[in-house]
Parts: C-alpha cells; sequence; structure tokens
C-alpha cells in the first residue's frame, strides 16, 4: 500500500528543485498533487512529468506566495478540482546572497518577508477552514538550518525570515491540534539546487559537514513524506534537522 494513496497535496515553489521533489516522492506514494509556482511554465512542466511518470493527476498553477489574493486562490483552485486537500507544503522561498545588514534595502526585507514568511502565512490562513471542515490536515513548512544558527554565509533576511517559519511552526501547532491538523517544519542544512548555486558557498562550509557532503532533494523529500504520511500522526510542532550535522544544536 502506497503511504499517500487518495491523498491531495499542494506544494509551493515545485516548479524545481526541492519542491519538484517533493512533488515527485509524494506522486510515487500515490498523492495527486498540485504544482503551484511563480514560473508558469516550469509548473506546468513539472506536473506534465508528475502525471506521465506517477499515474497520477497533478494540477499546475501560477501563484506568488507573497500575495494573500494568490495563497487564497491557489487553495480554492485545488479544491474546486480535487474536493480534497490533505496536505499543504509551504516550501517556496527566495535567498539573497550575503549582505552587511546596514545594506539591505526596506524594500529587500520586505520582498523576502513577503515571499519566505507571510507566504507561508497566508497559505494555512486559507487552508485553516478546509482542514477544520474536515478535521485533518498536514501542513508542512520549509525552514533551513540559517533560521537555527543566524546564516550559513550571513544571509540577513532570509535567516530572520526562517526563524518566523520556525515559531509559526509552533504556534500554529497549538492553535490547530485540537482539529487533528499536523503541522511541522523541515530544516534543511545546504542542498544541492539552484539555491545553492546562487550562494556559491565557499569549500569551509562543506568541511564543516559531518556527514562530509552537501544534500540531495531526495534527502529533503523523504523528510516530507514523512511528515505527510501517518507515521508522523503524533508529530506537531517539530522540527526536523536534516544538515549531515552542519552546525548541530
Ligand atoms: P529553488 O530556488 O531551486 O526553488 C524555489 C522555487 O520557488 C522556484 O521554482 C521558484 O520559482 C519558486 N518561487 C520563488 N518565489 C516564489 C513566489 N513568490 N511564489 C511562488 N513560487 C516562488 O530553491 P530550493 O533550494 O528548492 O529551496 C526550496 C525551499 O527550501 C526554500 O524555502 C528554501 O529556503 C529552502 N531551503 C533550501 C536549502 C538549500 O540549500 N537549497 C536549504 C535550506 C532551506
Amino acid at each position: 500500500m502506497k503511504k499517500l494513496s487518495g491523498k491531495t497535496a499542494l506544494i509551493t515553489g515545485a516548479a524545481r528543485g526541492i519542491g519538484r521533489g517533493i512533488a515527485r516522492r509524494f506522486a510515487a506514494e500515490g498523492a495527486n498533487v498540485v504544482i503551484v509556482d511563480l514560473d508558469r511554465a516550469g509548473a506546468q512542466s513539472a506536473a506534465e512529468e508528475v502525471a506521465a511518470e506517477f499515474e497520477v493527476q497533478a494540477l499546475a498553477l501560477r501563484a506568488d506566495v507573497g500575495s494573500a489574493a494568490d495563497n487564497a486562490d491557489m487553495i480554492a483552485q485545488a479544491v474546486a478540482r480535487f474536493g480534497e486537500l490533505d496536505i499543504l507544503v509551504c516550501n517556496a522561498g527566495i535567498v539573497r546572497p550575503g549582505k552587511p545588514l546596514e545594506d539591505i534595502t526596506p524594500e529587500q526585507w520586505q520582498q523576502v518577508i513577503d515571499v519566505n514568511l507571510l507566504g507561508y502565512v497566508y497559505a494555512t490562513a486559507s487552508f485553516i477552514p478546509h482542514a477544520k471542515r474536515r478535521k485533518s490536515g498536514k501542513i508542512i513548512y520549509m525552514a533551513s538550518v540559517a533560521g537555527q544558527v543566524g546564516g550559513v554565509a550571513a544571509e540577513v533576511t532570509y535567516s530572520v525570515t526562517k526563524a518566523g517559519v520556525l515559531c509559526l511552526t509552533k504556534a500554529t501547532a497549538k492553535q490547530l491540534g485540537a482539529w487533528n491538523i499536523n503541522v511541522n517544519a523541515i530544516a534543511p542544512g545546504t542542498i544541492e539546487t539552484a539555491m545553492t548555486d546562487v550562494l556559491n558557498y565557499s569549500p569551509e562550509v562543506k568541511k564543516g559537514i559531518p556527514l562530509g557532503r552537501y544534500g540531495e532533494v531526495d534527502d529533503i523529500s523523504a523528510a516530507a513524506l514523512f511528515l505527510a504520511s501517518e507515521d508522523s500522526k503524533y508529530a506537531t510542532g517539530a522540527t526536523l534537522d536534516v544538515n549531515g550535522g552542519l552546525f548541530m544544536r
């Protein structure tokens, strides 16, 4: 029996990278998937790939998660198409290469807060009425080791928003437990994606990883599957560190 048969999952930022990997892993376990991204063509190609490879239904939606209206619309469209929405994965995120704090403009702060933090808040707010009605739901937030330690390479805006996500995980888990809604986070270390290409970490970062390598998308999608499945039904408000031991706490 596949772990997510009959379930529907919506994953933001799923045109590529970690989000795409999660969509693939969930589909392989029998879930129908809603692939949301700013990149419409990328979302469409991911949806076509997943539907063809895993024989599930996949819907591609273009949305900017920094917009409350787009978040409401994506949840409404997912429910209209599939009837049910069981799993919400807030994964879309942006990072800007580290700058000294005094050089970061208010506009830059606002953009990163809108996408990385308020985007998760808005998606959750739109999902809650649906999940409460059903008395079930799984919410998974993509945090980061950066939010635990203040950045891997001094990405201040990014780290601050990811720390906010860690607190959001606990705050919403407390509010939603009575409705049987689990809220958990994953805090990846450095995972090989387009995002890490942009950051171009120094070799020192890799030397600081006890497992001696950067993570792969599959390392994170495996954690997401655990948090999306009934295997984690007694976990809520938790953050799963998947970081090869980087900055072990
Ligand atoms: P990525 O840049 O490869 O992919 C991010 C996806 O999000 C892209 O498809 C992009 O188009 C989409 N996106 C960006 N802004 C959006 C918006 N406003 N609305 C909708 N979609 C938007 O990044 P990734 O490495 O796959 O990261 C995914 C998540 O994992 C992010 O939240 C990131 O912060 C987190 N994370 C990544 C790493 C890493 O090392 N790669 C480490 C820790 C946490």
